[in-house]
């Protein structure tokens, strides 16, 4: 299943975590459950959905990978930075699957990462039982 994330800003953060549980089977009740983007300038994590931190998180991803250095790959489409704070937080995320529902932390959602907008995006889940 795909779910497609819109964002307002370069650097932006959308809880897909209803989405994800949506897309898990509803005769799947244990397994996992597999949250991939396939893009090179965002990335998704599992993190606390908390208005503040979320402002955190994007400063600390600026702060990481500035927007401002000089990149080589800028020459090409000027979005060096965005793919770098891409790597840095990753394209996947696994969630475990307890009794049909997905296993996160009180604290957790899935939280997709646009590093790269405002931007449409695809967002892949894959579910394995077992
Ligand atoms: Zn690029």
């Amino acid at each position: 299943m795909t779910i497609e994330v819109s964002t307002t800003e370069r650097i932006d953060i959308v809880d897909i975590t209803s989405e994800v549980a949506e897309a898990v089977p509803a005769d799947v009740s244990h397994g996992a459950c597999l949250v991939f983007v396939s893009h090179t300038t965002a990335g998704v994590i599992l993190n606390e959905n908390e208005h503040r931190l979320l402002n955190d998180i994007i400063q600390a991803v600026d702060n990481l990978v500035p927007a401002d250095e000089d990149y080589e790959h800028d020459v090409i489409d000027d979005n060096a930075a965005a793919h770098l704070q891409a790597m840095i937080l990753g394209e996947s995320v696994t969630v475990p699957i307890v009794d049909g529902e997905l296993d996160l932390g009180r604290w957790q959602s899935v939280l997709f990462v646009e590093c790269d907008g405002p931007r449409t995006r695809r967002v892949s889940v894959t579910v394995i039982e077992g």
